[in-house]
């Protein structure tokens, strides 16, 4: 067998090692220059809407690259030969052996227009990233992506239709206007509250319509704006001259007896156990008329701050029927026990009272928005009628209807009772305004309606 003599003179057992070494070496390095020179191009997605950009804007991007990770990216702008970069950033190498940039990144920047010399109309905006391959002779691989956009600079014009001149303090109001371009937000900013907007349609004409307030506790009026955004996010606004008139300042002298508290403290340590370690009931009163009336009011306020786009209502909201007013809105109370100052709080609802367990009509059309206990107010319902509007109903001893419910203008929701705060049998009825609680009397009256919401929103 010569030639396997000869095979095993060339190729000995002994230094199969060093075949093996250098081998796995080869191995290693070609595995490394592999992913090197991987060809996987970066990732680039655009978080923010950019299709229009506005005098300023904020525009956010998300890249990736799964290999080598991320080398630079550059956001350009351009019309016709003009270029402007927007945002010019280069990675730096990171890992053990420095290899491998980022394997993803999120870029948020400002986009200034006004110092460009762009037109309006039409533009390019181009994203180009590169990674730390060595593919491309070292420069690695370059993802490119161009969006075509719209450069508007313009804020939206605003014309008012017709809205309130005229608000008391605690009351409501409302204004209708049309824009010279589609908006994306826009609302009435009274002070320093927002009031968000609905899209109308006024005689057949599309437009946008806001209902707003002033809280009971309003000093005066110093300013007052329409303010609108369009789709690249350009503020217009206009002044709205709105005057406003005090109401009368009411106050109310309340008596704590010990039948009271002897029945109603029992009734809130059962909801809040941490009243328990107040013995003193007087304490317990003024703990719940303080800390768990501001906790039931921000609940509230969070409840009916939504503006849902469509007015449900038809007509005036409704009075509870055959009932007697027993408090008034924004009455001023003192509370006394035997004869000593203990409290002041004011009230922001109606007191109605009716027979015991009387039925309790929804005052308009709407949808349930709360259902259930609610604290000082006892067992409540509230009611969304759309615009921003809604109405509650407190101290209830049964609830008929459930969250989400569609309810219609008089039809019975509740039994009165005197669950919560309530000494005896009655209904308590608030209406809001994007959270801020304003007087019922306004909504009641059929003609104050016309006149001052229905009439410019329809
Ligand atoms: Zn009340």
């Amino acid at each position: 067998m010569d030639t396997l003599d000869s095979f095993e003179k060339v190729n000995p057992k002994r230094p199969l090692i060093f075949f093996i070494i250098p081998v796995a070496v080869l191995v290693a390095v070609a595995l490394i220059l592999v992913s090197l020179y991987e060809k996987e191009r970066p990732q680039i997605s655009i978080v923010s809407d950019m299709a229009r950009i506005g005098a300023t804007a904020t525009a956010e991007i998300s890249l990736s690259d799964r290999r080598s990770g991320l080398q630079s990216v550059e956001v350009s702008l351009s019309q016709g030969r003009i270029t402007r970069v927007l945002l010019r950033k280069t990675y730096p190498r990171r890992g053990v052996l420095r290899r491998y940039g980022p394997r993803k990144a999120v870029e948020k920047f400002t986009i200034n227009l006004l110092p460009f010399k762009f037109r309006d109309g039409k533009a390019i905006l181009e994203i180009a990233v590169r990674d730390y391959s060595f593919s491309n002779w070292m420069a690695g691989n370059l993802s490119r992506v161009r969006y075509d956009v719209i450069l508007d600079t313009r804020p939206p014009l605003i014309s008012r239709d017709g809205g309130s001149r005229y608000i008391i303090s605690g009351g409501s109001g409302a204004v209708a206007f049309h824009a010279n371009e589609p908006l994306r937000r826009y609302g009435v900013e009274i002070n320093d509250t927002f009031f968000p907007g609905i899209a109308i349609s006024r005689q057949g004409r599309p437009g946008y319509g806001v209902i707003f307030a002033v809280p009971y506790d309003t000093k005066a009026i110093t300013r007052a704006r329409l303010i609108a955004f369009d789709f690249a996010g350009n503020r217009g606004e206009l002044p709205l001259s709105l005057i406003m008139r005090h109401s009368r300042l009411k106050t109310d002298r309340i008596n704590i007896p010990d039948s009271f508290l002897d029945r109603k403290i029992p009734e809130f340590r059962s909801y809040y156990p941490e009243l328990q370690s107040i013995d003193d009931k007087v304490k317990a009163f003024v703990e719940i008329n303080n800390r768990i009336r501001r906790e039931n009011s921000a609940r509230i306020k969070e409840i009916t701050r939504r503006v849902s786009p469509e007015l449900m209502w038809q007509g005036r909201f409704l009075r509870l029927p055959r009932s007697s007013r027993r408090a008034a809105f924004a009455e001023h109370r003192t509370y006394y026990y035997k004869g000593k100052k203990i409290d002041a709080q004011v009230h922001l609802g109606m007191d109605l009272a009716s027979v015991q367990q009387a039925k309790v009509p929804a005052a308009n059309n709407g949808v349930v928005a709360f259902a259930g206990y609610m604290g000082i107010y006892g067992n409540t319902v509230i009611i969304d009628h759309g615009g921003g509007v809604f109405s509650l109903y407190a101290h209830l001893s049964q609830i008929g209807v459930d969250e989400g419910k569609k309810v219609v203008r008089g039809e019975v929701i509740a039994l009165s009772g005197s669950t919560g705060m309530a000494g005896g049998d009655h209904l308590h009825f608030s209406m809001l305004v994007n959270g801020i609680f304003v007087n019922p009397l306004e909504w009641w009256d059929e003609n104050w309606l016309n006149l001052n919401i229905s009439g410019y929103l329809r």
